[in-house]
């Protein structure tokens, strides 16, 4: 008798976005997915990566079982190994590690995330005594996030602007017809359902700009004087809702005094957007009310002035009246009671935060460094934590909230500075393709003073081809989800496991279990499984893992049936003030200018002229190209792949024509820190000195050893960025990969 086709509700992982995906089964085997129309947040999206899902799954290359380096890192040669053995030995090195060199020689690193649970990591991390993780998130939305709780105690960074209902939208450093389709859908309703106006923001006339009602072409990484004298225009005309301001904002007298330092022609000098554009986006902004700035990562990329940017956009919001309002940027709260008068376990208690002792937290890596890292430092978070706890009595939000700058941990680890750094655990990450400058990255997982390095992910990628262990991850086809956004919000998103990981891969659960039993803290991991772990968060709430997936998404009170605006006027906001602090006592108290300013790129034309002589173009590197998600989904033979075959540099077409390179040919692109070879492609709408590089760019296909390493070097973009402390985000240690100097020549 064949075997019946079952149909389960899982929930993406492919990438943050979470999407319902319905997917049918055969015994063990996926024999197809869809969109699953009846999850409500998604509605039955599913992108072009998810429609390769199974194609990517059953890639011969997937990595099926715990292996352990022999010989020298990068040779390529490896052992299969058990993971009890492997489990064991890694648990004893790092045991070994902490006694001779303390708990803060444990580094973390996270890359995308595998299911939006960062709490296992945090827990492990916490009761081992380690204060020091780094992520990609000091260069991705990490830092915006970090600002909104400083400045409003939520987060209003534009994740979840109600497009919907809005009549102007800013997409200012994202693309959603690429990167975001989802959305992008939801944004042409809008235009088409009520006239929705549509700002963007970019240095080409991107596929959101097309459609644009105002584009406005900036020279990069100046996004934060235009956003400085869009406040001048909107305070100076007196386009805000002056009673909101009255009523929930501190420091507007002395915002308005430091706007007077942006003038529009000022302003229109620094960026290339002429006077009349930056008035008319102003008056577009705070005239069209509801309106929102939707969330985009490319201005966490600019290095200094990064998130000080997100500091004048939350102003933006608020003085225009337009946090927590339909149409609007709403305020999700944590810890919200549900229908029973029960809670979900959050992150946070699962974090065990207060397991990290003081004396530890005050050795994280930037915890207290002049000038660097100040709004991603354990200490904002400890800082910012009370109101928060104080206005919802709830632990505050910790899982996405604070991290190390990288440009620190290479230094720890090669010269033992400030303190020696002797174990790397890396998931989900491919370092060598995301933190620059790779050359820096590279030295340091290859210096003898890194006792351990382990890294679990799916594939054989560069960075685990210089790891000491490396472990096969469960794909979200193969492990159940059980989340809330982050604690960001009290919504609880379930789904259901496609299929059992298959050969011998274990999902981040087990995996920090594993390591957790291992070191000593089997106490702390009752739980044997993901499904027990999900059973204990959803006991409060009187309701069963089972029951949460076959539901898919349970919505505390303030969200059905209609959305609760404006919850502030019941609590306030949940800053020390109860207000939203344009003039942000969090940022005063961690030494920082309290209000917002402008401060050119560590690198660029006007603050290394010098520099620009040698190298006289623009450089950005990143964007995205559907179906890549960062350096993932490069292995040949995949649909990504055939559609991607190589990395491409966009180019003024009479730029690369006084360069002699025609469409298609290969360009080598040099900074001062090396240079990489991408293919050309033409786009007369990008400024004339600007290129656009690919990024996260590798070759699977080539040998997986030194000195190739997957071709890691060749067309790379983060061999090209720069991380030198001084041009790093002053706020989130963020290191510089737009906006860079750069020169262009056939290759
Ligand atoms: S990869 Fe595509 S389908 Fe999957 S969560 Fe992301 S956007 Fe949704």
């Amino acid at each position: 008798m064949s075997e019946l086709v079952e149909i389960k509700k899982c929930i993406c992982g492919h990438c943050e976005k979470q999407c319902g995906i319905l997917v049918h089964v055969k015994g063990d085997t996926i024999v197809k997915t869809e969109g699953n129309r009846e999850h409500p947040l998604s509605k039955g999206y599913q992108c072009e990566r998810q429609r390769m899902a199974i194609e990517w799954l059953n890639h011969p290359d997937q990595l099926m079982y715990p292996l352990k380096r022999v010989g020298e890192r990068g040779e390529g040669r490896w052992q299969r190994v058990t993971w009890d053995d492997a489990m064991g030995e890694i648990g004893q090195k790092l045991i070994k590690i902490r006694e001779r060199y303390g708990a803060e020689a444990l580094l973390m690193n996270e890359g995308t995330t595998r299911g939006n649970d960062h709490w296992l990591h945090h827990r492990f991390r916490n009761l081992f005594g380690s204060p020091n993780l780094i992520g990609s998130g000091s260069v991705c939305a990490m830092n915006q996030n970090a600002m909104s709780f400083a400045l409003v105690g939520d987060p209003v960074w534009g994740y979840a602007s109600d497009l919907e209902n809005t009549n102007c939208a800013i997409l200012w450093g994202s693309n959603p017809p690429v990167s975001w389709q989802r959305w992008w859908v939801e944004i042409i309703k809008s235009k088409q359902k009520r006239a929705m106006k549509l700002i963007v923001i970019d240095p080409r006339c991107s596929k959101a700009a097309e459609r644009a009602d105002l584009w406005l072409q900036l020279r990069p990484a100046t996004d934060g004087a235009l956003a400085l004298g869009m406040l001048n225009v909107v305070i100076n005309e007196g386009l805000y809702d002056k009673e909101f301001v009255k009523k929930w904002t501190i420091g507007f007298e002395k915002l308005k005094e430091r706007v007077q330092e942006y003038p529009v022609e000022k302003v229109a000098q620094i960026t290339r957007v002429s006077p009349e554009k930056i008035i008319q986006a102003a008056r577009m902004f705070a005239t069209a009310r509801p309106a929102c700035i939707c969330y985009g990562v490319a201005t966490d990329q600019i290095g200094r002035n990064g998130t000080v940017l997100e500091h004048t956009r939350v102003c933006l919001r608020a003085i225009t009246g337009n946090i927590d309002v339909p149409g609007g940027e709403p305020i999700l709260r944590p810890g919200e009671k549900m229908q029973n008068g029960g809670v979900f376990v959050t992150e946070s208690e699962l974090a065990l935060f207060d397991k990290l002792p003081p004396e530890q937290r005050k050795k994280q890596l930037g915890y207290d460094v002049k000038n660097i890292n100040r709004l991603l430092s354990i200490r904002s978070h400890e800082i910012t934590s009370g109101p928060i706890e104080k206005a919802y009595g709830v632990a505050a939000p910790s899982s996405f909230r604070f991290n190390s700058p990288t440009s620190m941990a290479w230094p720890a680890i090669i010269e033992g500075k400030p303190y020696p750094i002797k174990a790397l655990l890396c998931y989900a990450s491919n370092m060598l393709a995301w933190v620059g400058p790779t050359q820096k990255v590279y030295e340091a997982f290859k210096s003898p003073n890194l006792e351990l390095f382990v890294v679990t992910d799916f594939f054989m990628q560069p960075t685990a081809m210089l790891a000491d262990y490396f472990l096969p991850g469960a794909s979200w086809m193969e492990r159940f989800t059980c989340i809330n956004y982050l604690d960001f919000g009290s919504l609880v998103i379930g789904g259901d496991r496609a299929i059992p990981p298959r050969g011998e891969r274990k999902d981040l659960y087990e995996f920090f279990r594993e390591l957790g039993h291992a070191t000593g803290q089997g106490e702390y991991w009752p739980w044997r499984t993901l499904e027990e772990v999900s059973e204990y968060r959803l006991k409060p709430m009187g309701i069963t893992f089972r029951e949460l997936i076959d539901k898919m998404v349970i919505f505390p009170p303030s969200m059905v049936p209609e959305f609760k605006w404006k919850k502030y006027e019941e609590v306030g906001f949940a800053t020390r003030s109860g207000k939203v602090e344009l003039y942000s006592s969090v940022l005063e108290d961690l030494g920082c200018d309290p209000l917002p300013y402008y401060e050119e790129a560590g690198e660029g034309p006007v603050s290394t002229p010098e520099v620009a002589k040698e190298y006289p173009l623009i450089l950005c590197a990143g964007g995205n190209h559907m179906p890549f998600y960062h350096s993932e989904w490069m292995q040949s033979g995949l649909g990504s792949r055939k559609k991607h075959p190589d990395p491409v540099m966009t180019i003024h077409p009479e730029t690369a024509q006084n360069l002699g390179i025609n469409e298609g040919d290969w360009a080598y692109i040099e900074t001062r820190r090396g240079r990489i070879k991408q293919k050309a492609v033409f786009d007369p709408t990008i400024l004339s000195d600007v290129i656009l590089v690919q990024a996260g760019w590798w070759y699977p296909e080539k040998p997986s050893k030194e000195p190739s390493l997957g071709g890691v070097w060749e067309s790379n973009a983060n061999v090209l960025v720069l991380d030198d402390l001084d041009a790093c985000d002053r706020l989130s240690g963020g290191f510089q990969i737009r906006g860079l100097l750069c020169k262009v020549y056939k290759a």
